[in-house]
């Protein structure tokens, strides 16, 4: 390369992915000025003087001269200031004021602010993994080193401010890494679980819904703890495999955002009045909405008919394919979202007033209110529960905290042995393949028949009644599907769709 020509190279952001941008700069002689091609015009000049102050600020010397940066590929979209370093690098490079011996060994990723140091930016794990395969160094912004961690690899290096950045890239091995602290491993237990009074039946559905990750719907009167029960779930599922923390983590990234426990399941609980964009992902940029940032987890919807029906009729894709998919004009991006539904709501429109003998309603205004939701979505529910109001002496009953650790372990083996099985949880068996394989006794088949001929169950309930008797027996353990177990999968059947939600 001539001496006055240099290239650094960073990482753009699209959805999950993290392609390589290689941005060159020519300082020569001529008119004083500086050209930016290949970033959009609005970002151009903002990044222009960001560069050019923090260089001079670090105690550098911007060149005199002409100056031209490219970022290519020029066909690729490219946004927001996290080019910032890899141009100064890159400026640097071409005028001798940086060692170049190794500077293709590394990649750069942050914005600069005036004065030289280095602000995060969204998407740091995802442009990490990318780089890693790539064997090469990779240069960040102190801030999103604690997400970068999760890689468990010595080729990340978080820098605060230009200078270092500089002295890094002459001598990488003697950085020191990665010395920010990793989340901590073990979350202090929040014991939301052990306290909740009364509710046997509902907690034992939970417990069920945790165990096979079925999308489950929880109908009852205002106050009977149905918030506290989705809220205590996920307390009851197994802490998360180092891969699929770094995927969950890596779509956080991309978001711009940093989880708390990296290897607990994520909780996400968006409010009804949520827009499109915000549950399934969109943006300027494509940024992932709730439906991903639930993904492993549970996606809990409070008050579920006061959510825009259009808003929950996107969550059918994602719902059918496990991925949210934003088409824009100007950009397609994809996120995983592999979530665990969980509904709320009242049996009734007035159902902070009414109560199940006091409902008023007519039976015109409970079907309108139920109907909010859509069919395709209520299809998808496999636990559809009642959580009762709770009688005086319950009422007034302290929570004396138990032990969930018998639960939380049979949730764990009922996981492993589903996918042990079928290499994943009973809530993505398809229904044929459930009909199919199912080990149900010959006492079990009977009931099962009886039932679907006297409660006239459509086929796809009779498919769900399998799939939640299945991890009712894997609960347990059991290598069959007794009678015991479709009873008991029955038993969630009771407030059936088809039958709507009647009160009183
Ligand atoms: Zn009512």
């Amino acid at each position: 390369m001539p001496e006055d020509l240099a290239a650094a190279a960073s990482r753009a952001q699209l959805g999950m992915q993290s392609p390589r941008v290689m941005v060159e700069t020519h300082a020569g002689s001529g008119l004083p000025g500086t050209t930016v091609v290949g970033l959009p015009e609005t970002a151009v000049r903002e990044a222009r003087d960001r560069v050019k102050s923090a260089i001079r600020n670090s105690g550098f010397k911007y060149p005199e001269g002409r100056v031209v940066i490219n970022l290519a590929p020029a066909d690729l979209a490219k946004q927001g200031a996290r080019f910032d370093l890899a141009m100064a690098v890159s400026v640097l490079a071409a005028t001798n004021q940086l060692d170049t011996t190794r500077l293709n060994e590394f990649e750069f990723l942050g914005e600069l602010s005036l004065a030289g140091s280095l602000r995060p930016v969204s998407g740091t794990l995802c442009a990490a993994i990318q780089s890693r395969a790539q064997r090469n160094w990779f240069v960040v912004p102190y801030e999103n080193a604690a997400e970068a961690h999760l890689l468990d690899d010595c080729s990340v290096l978080p820098c605060r401010t230009l200078t270092e950045v500089v002295r890094t890239v002459a001598d990488p091995e003697h950085h020191p890494g990665l010395t920010v602290l990793p989340p901590p491993a073990i979350d202090p237990p929040p014991g939301l679980f052990g306290t909740i009074v009364g509710q046997q039946a509902a907690k034992r559905a939970i417990q069920i819904g945790a165990a096979g990750a079925h999308h489950l719907l929880m109908i009852g009167p205002p106050g009977t703890g149905k918030t506290l029960l989705a809220r205590a779930m996920p307390e009851l599922v197994p802490r998360l495999e180092a891969e699929v923390a770094l995927e969950i983590a890596s779509i956080y990234s991309a978001a711009g955002l940093v989880r708390g426990d990296y290897f607990r399941i994520p909780f996400r609980d968006p409010h009804h009045s949520a827009s499109a964009p915000a549950i399934v992902g969109g943006g300027r940029t494509p940024t992932p909405g709730e439906a991903s940032l639930a993904h492993g987890g549970v996606l809990f919807l409070d008050e579920m008919p006061h959510f825009a029906p259009a808003v929950l009729n996107l969550l059918r894709e994602p719902l059918e394919s496990r991925v949210a998919t934003i088409a824009r004009t100007a950009y397609r991006a994809a996120f995983p979202a592999r979530f665990q539904l969980v509904g709320a709501m009242n049996p009734c429109p007035s159902g902070r007033v009414c109560d199940q003998t006091t409902c008023r309603c007519t039976s015109a205004q409970i079907q309108a209110y139920q109907n909010r939701i859509p069919g395709p979505l209520i299809d998808r529910v496999d636990l559809q529960f009642w959580v009762p109001a709770l009688s005086a002496d319950q009422l007034t009953a302290l929570p004396v905290p138990e032990s969930i650790t018998g639960l939380v372990e049979a949730v764990e083996q009922a996981r492993r042995r589903q996918t042990a099985r079928q290499s994943h949880l009973n809530a993505d068996l398809p229904g044929i393949e459930a009909r199919r394989k199912a080990p149900l006794t010959q006492t079990a088949h009977k009931l099962l028949t009886t039932a679907v001929e006297g409660f006239s169950l459509s086929a796809r309930s009779y498919h769900k009644v399998i799939k939640v008797a299945w991890t009712i027996a894997d609960l347990e353990p059991s290598d069959v599907i007794r009678e015991v177990h479709v009873a008991e999968a029955l038993s969630f059947r009771a407030v059936d769709w088809e039958n709507r939600l009647g009160v009183g």
